[in-house]
């Protein structure tokens, strides 16, 4: 068929995976879709499929099929009382987020780029920051696949099998529509603090349970080592907290917008980054608020394109723990010429009840690392120290566990997966070597 083509070369977003499938197909509908599955099923085949290619990890590869559904009607259909949203699966963010605006609709939650589509985000259980706020997959309460043998199955709100179907690694079938949990569209006001390492650290419980949103930039070029950035990111009018007593030294460059979504990053953020490393932390070591901006949640809680292949590595600590595995991790920063891609990034997300969750079992620290250089050596120190304090990895990005591991991290829940994959996918069609390795 004219929709599926050989000589295709895949190549992720970082440049680190690249592979040549037999087939790359874009089907346009759900009934192709449907042959495509029956097509390789019959020749013992595979199929993979695609969002945006913006995974780090080896889920992708394949020497048969891999689809697009970029082809597909990307449609938008309000289904229930005004915020439940039916998409079409292969919808990237950054098409979807516009059309909800237009319903004045928005997302509970995003990551840091919009890049990915719906699907590929939430099936990696993609997140953003704010420890009462789930990971993308959380906010999908319907969905319809197509499974192993080429059948249709719907997944209506309240079926168990939404628990593994939303985060699933593209390992039960092919995602062909979701049904979003939207909220209304909404503003929110976006605060940059400095603050020592030792002290934001001291802080940190308080500032999570105080703010919507907190991250943290550690290893900001420009900055001291010992700097770390806090960003907190709340609904206007939200009490301000702990940083309410920050000293405020915020007098944005003249010529920059107060927005960073306008200029590339090369001009925004950079500029950004450098007025505020000049106008300095002082050596109090109390916090500094050093700049403000608001406007929509989409421009407030995501980044421009990065100009930066970044490789990344990043794991989710019980959020008890973050405090401890951030400090053991500086040991290891300091001991090394240790060279970043992109600064330390921590974030926090609320526990949810979906199967392969890193954040099932409660309120997760994430901790992500983007070393430069020595790459293979940082993450094999860092691997190892995340596990120590309790640790999981993000199924997007850069791991080296075994099955055996992923069987002891996830226990009954892995069984409860294995054993859905054994009626949805029973003859493995949508396998590749890597999640063969790490589920059968
Ligand atoms: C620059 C950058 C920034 C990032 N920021 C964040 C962040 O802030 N937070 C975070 O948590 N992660 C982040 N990530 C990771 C990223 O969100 C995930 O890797 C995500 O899966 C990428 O989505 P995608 O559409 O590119 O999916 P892909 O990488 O193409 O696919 C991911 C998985 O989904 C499956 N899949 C995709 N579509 C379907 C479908 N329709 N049916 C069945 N299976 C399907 C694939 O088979 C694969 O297993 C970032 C990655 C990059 C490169």
């Amino acid at each position: 068929m004219a929709d599926c083509k050989a000589g295709h070369t895949f190549r992720n977003w970082s440049r680190t995976l690249e592979f040549k499938p037999r087939r790359f197909c874009k089907p346009r509908t759900e009934e192709r879709i449907v042959e495509i599955v029956q097509e390789a099923r019959a020749a013992k085949g595979c199929v993979r499929t695609q969002g945006a290619g913006h995974s780090f990890s080896q889920l992708l590869p394949t020497n048969d099929t891999l689809v697009s559904l970029d082809d597909m009607d990307h449609d938008v259909m309000i289904i229930a009382d005004g915020t439940e949203v039916n998409v079409s699966a292969g919808i990237r963010l950054k098409d979807l987020l516009p059309k909800l605006k237009a319903r004045n609709l928005g997302l509970r939650n995003l990551g840091s780029i919009t890049e990915q589509s719906i699907a590929g985000a939430a099936l990696t259980g993609t997140h953003g920051t704010g420890i009462g706020l789930g990971s993308i997959p959380t906010q999908i309460i319907a969905a319809r696949l197509v499974a192993g043998d080429g059948s249709v199955i719907d997944l209506p709100k309240g079926d168990p099998r939404l628990k593994a179907a939303s985060l699933s690694l593209g390992a039960l079938g092919i995602l062909t529509r979701v049904t979003l949990d939207c909220v209304p569209h909404h503003k929110i006001d976006y605060n940059v603090y400095v603050g020592k390492f030792d002290h934001v650290m001291a802080s940190l419980d308080q500032l999570v349970q105080e703010n919507v949103r907190v991250l943290l930039w550690w290893l900001v070029p420009l900055f001291d080592r010992d700097d770390v950035i806090i960003i907190t990111k709340n609904p206007p009018g939200h009490p301000v907290g702990l940083l309410g007593g920050a000293e405020n030294r915020v007098t944005p460059p003249a010529g920059l917008k107060p927005t960073l979504k306008p200029t590339p990053l090369g001009k925004g953020l950079d500029a950004m980054m450098e007025a505020l490393a000049t106008q300095g932390l002082g050596s109090t070591g109390k916090f500094k608020k050093i700049w403000h901006m608001s406007g929509d949640y989409e421009d407030m809680l995501t980044l421009p394109l990065l100009p930066v292949f970044h490789t990344e590595c990043e794991y989710a600590v019980p959020a008890a723990n973050g405090v401890a595995a951030m400090n053991a991790f500086r040991r290891v920063v300091e001991e090394n010429d240790f060279e970043i891609q992109l600064p330390v990034e921590v974030r926090f997300t609320a526990g949810d009840d979906l199967l392969l969750s890193p954040c099932n079992q409660g309120p997760v620290c994430y901790i992500g690392a983007s070393p430069h250089g020595n790459t293979a050596e940082i993450f094999a120190r860092f691997e190892p120290l995340m596990r120590d304090h309790g640790g999981r990895p993000h199924w997007g990005k850069h791991f080296t566990l075994t099955r055996g591991d992923i069987k002891a991290m996830y226990g009954a829940h892995y069984d409860a997966f294995v054993a859905l994959r054994n009626t949805l996918d029973p003859d493995r069609v949508f396998a590749n070597s890597f999640l063969t390795e790490l589920f059968g």
